[in-house]
């Protein structure tokens, strides 16, 4: 049987990581909900629609054509923008395009449709609480700041990030956090029955392992599991 698999958390906690490594494990198809939001960001940026005009959004995001690839290729209307959705602009446009309702419900209504099959690992801030809230397992995955951080300063600067640096990286962090928790629209919280996991003194592999023994009693035969 296959099931659905709920990963939600803070910013830089490795939702996307581990989400893709249980994709490969399972033979399942990672869903980085994020990109959806980040795309809705990047072509209100590029069509200079105004991130506070929830209508102008709306309207624009139902002739946008978002793809994203089993491989994590993510197309906008036909171009590849896998990497330039990454930009830190896009990052904190992706946060406050995020608060508005009727860009939620539109981008929730195309994740419910993709996972309706089964056999997905969905990360993002609600999706154990809204999007898929029969998700088989679910996990609320986390990590104090400073973990974060450090994760993200190894990630952009490799050995050579500073102390400078890394403060920023914190501010940044906190300030999503922040905004993703304080948003009066599906604001990031655990769902109640998510199971918390703390990957500050973790590997990625003990996370992914964890996630997996949570899986295992829905998992039959017919799915393979590579161990
Ligand atoms: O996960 P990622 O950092 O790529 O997400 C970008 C932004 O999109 C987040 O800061 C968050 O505000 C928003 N988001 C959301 N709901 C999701 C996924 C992402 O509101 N399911």
């Amino acid at each position: 049987m296959k099931i659905n698999i709920a990963i939600d958390g803070p910013s830089a906690a490795g939702k996307s990581t581990i989400a893709k490594m249980l994709a490969s494990r399972l033979g399942y198809v990672h869903l980085d909900t994020g990109a959806m939001y980040r795309c809705t960001a990047y072509k209100a940026l590029e069509e200079g629609i105004s991130l506070d005009d929830e209508n102008a959004l709306a309207a624009m995001l139902a002739g946008a054509d978002i793809e994203l690839t089993p491989e994590g290729t993510v197309f906008l209307d036909g171009r590849d923008v896998t990497t330039a959705i990454r930009q830190e602009q896009v990052s904190m446009a992706a946060s406050r395009v995020s608060r508005h309702a009727r860009v939620r419900q539109d981008l929730v209504a195309r994740q419910q449709k993709m996972a309706a099959a089964k056999g997905f690992i969905m990360d993002g801030r609600d999706i154990g609480t809204v999007v898929l809230k029969d998700a088989e397992v679910k996990v609320f995955l986390t990590a104090s700041v400073r973990s974060r951080a450090l994760r993200r300063l190894q990630q952009d600067y490799g050995d050579k990030g500073t102390d400078e640096q890394l403060a920023l990286i914190e501010k940044d962090i906190e300030q999503r956090d922040y905004d993703d928790t304080h948003r009066s629209n599906s604001p990031l919280c655990r769902a109640e029955d998510a199971v918390v996991i703390d990957s500050s003194d973790m590997t990625r592999e003990q996370v992914v392992d964890a996630i997996l023994r949570l899986a295992q009693p829905y998992l039959q035969e017919d799915s393979c599991v590579q161990q």
